[in-house]
């Protein structure tokens, strides 16, 4: 199998690397040019677009930002003369994966719907959680490169399926960062330390992924470098939402986390780290999570 790699961001520059580093041949390519100079430094080799990566490679994984930046990919990649399977490891969200899989099967190429989560420390250590959706044989085919980024969980072959179980999964670490800043800018109001306070939350009932990690690696020493941004959090819970209501199903937990995240991104940017969402919490209680250890206010 020959791997081409495309978009090498957050998430796609340490997964592209553990593949060079697991021997994998890899062709890379990114609109950023210092992105695919970093990582040819790492042993890749470089591709001059998205299409000759197509041209080059059997099999092409891609970590985009947006499901418009990866319709677009996709279709480049459907005219490649070499490649015979796309595997799209980004966030896009049913509706695009199904597009994505009828264009690229047009020209006899499978669509595998592989949606990541764990992080960019998840990306780094390759233990991230790797959903699937497409026709088993190409899930098969894909483990060794799967087992470089983490582990790879089939989902069903229905294409789309891994999407919707990546923004059930996005919806419900959104909903629980929001509420974890929530509560620790009241606990600070109140009096308590952010550092005790998130102990308590771990050694307890109330503790989550956002009091286990988030907080203590990025809103406690107040670096916001989690290395998620806003933007594209607040394209997960739409893109949430949107299957919700085309389902007719409750949300009215997501409408509410979305508004906080919809504030968030208007007051702080789409290119803000996600766990600035406590800071808009914190403008309006006048106080600051964190900072120096057992000190202060927080
Ligand atoms: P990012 O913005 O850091 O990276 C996206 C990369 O795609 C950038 O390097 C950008 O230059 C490149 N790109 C944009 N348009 C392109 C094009 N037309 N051709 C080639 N390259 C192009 O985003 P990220 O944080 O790495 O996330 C990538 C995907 O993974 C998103 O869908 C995101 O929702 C998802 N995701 C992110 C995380 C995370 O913690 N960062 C975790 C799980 C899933």
């Amino acid at each position: 199998m020959s791997v081409g790699f495309i978009g090498l961001g957050n998430m796609g520059l340490p997964m592209a690397t553990r593949l060079v580093d697991a021997g994998h041949g890899v062709v890379v390519f990114d609109v950023r040019a210092d992105s695919v100079e970093r990582m040819v430094e790492c042993g890749a080799v470089a591709g001059s677009s998205a299409r000759d990566v197509a041209d080059r490679t059997d099999t092409v994984l891609a970590s985009l930002p947006t499901p418009q930046v990866s319709e677009v990919v996709a279709a480049e990649v459907s005219g490649g003369s070499a490649v015979r399977r796309y595997v799209d490891l980004s966030t896009v969200g049913a509706q695009a994966a199904q597009r994505n899989s009828a264009v690229l099967a047009e020209h006899g190429i499978t669509a595998l719907d592989a949606p990541v989560s764990g992080g960019v420390h998840g990306a780094e250590a390759g233990t991230l959680a790797v959903m699937v959706s497409g026709p088993r044989a190409d899930f098969a085919a894909m483990e060794s490169v799967f087992a470089a980024i983490g582990r790879a969980i089939f989902v069903s072959e229905q294409p789309g399926a891994a999407q919707t179980m990546k923004l059930v999964n996005n919806l419900m670490a959104a909903t629980t960062l929001a509420a974890t800043a929530e509560v620790m800018v009241m606990g600070v109001k109140a009096g308590l330390d952010a550092h005790v306070m998130i102990d308590v939350l771990n050694a307890g009932s109330g503790g989550t992924h956002a009091s286990r990690d988030k907080f203590p690696r990025a809103v406690l020493p107040r670096t916001f470098d989690y290395g998620f941004a806003t933007g594209l959090m607040t394209k997960d819970i739409r893109l949430y939402l949107d299957e919700a209501r085309s389902l007719g199903v409750p949300s009215r937990v997501a409408e509410t986390v979305a508004a906080l995240w919809e504030t968030t991104l208007a007051e702080l940017g789409a290119d803000s780290d996600f766990t600035s969402i406590v800071k808009p919490m914190e403008d309006v209680a006048g106080v600051v999570v964190g900072g120096e250890e057992h000190g202060g206010g927080g």
